[in-house]
Order: C-alpha cells, then sequence, then structure tokens
C-alpha cells in the first residue's frame, strides 16, 4: 500500500477536528491550524484513521491519496 496525506492550506480554517480524528498522524500549530506529521500514511490503520479525518473536515482541506499498486 502506498498512500500520503496533505491539507491544502488554502481551504484549512483552523477547525482541529482533524487531530482529534487522526492524533498519531496530524498535530496543531499554535493558531489551531492542522499540521502533517508525516505524509507517508505507513499502514492500513494509519490509512482509515486519515480517512476518517479527511472525511470530517468542514472545508475539504484534507487530501488523501492512494496510489494503485
Ligand atoms: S479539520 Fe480541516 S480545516 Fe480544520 S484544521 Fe483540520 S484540515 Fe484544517
Amino acid at each position: 500500500m502506498s498512500a500520503t496525506i496533505r491539507i491544502d492550506p488554502t481551504r484549512c480554517r483552523g477547525h482541529a477536528i482533524c487531530a482529534v480524528f487522526f492524533s498519531s498522524g496530524i498535530e496543531l500549530d499554535q493558531w489551531g491550524y492542522g499540521k502533517i506529521i508525516d505524509v507517508e500514511l505507513q499502514d492500513e490503520r494509519a490509512l482509515k484513521r486519515a480517512r476518517r479525518a479527511a472525511n470530517a473536515c468542514p472545508n475539504g482541506a484534507l487530501v488523501v491519496e492512494e496510489a494503485l499498486a
């Protein structure tokens, strides 16, 4: 599996919900904006959490991309 996660800074509004859903992969900066810890998602569990966080983001700022094997 090869998957990555990124935040579109033009859409991120600092709701911080992403860090609740994927706390091991996203931290918050001092203003509450999401910051990706590691863009590479290491396993299925991380991918699942990343997808959940992306679905929860009210601004659609979180992008999870999976490469076809
Ligand atoms: S939930 Fe979305 S808008 Fe809020 S901090 Fe995370 S990426 Fe940004």
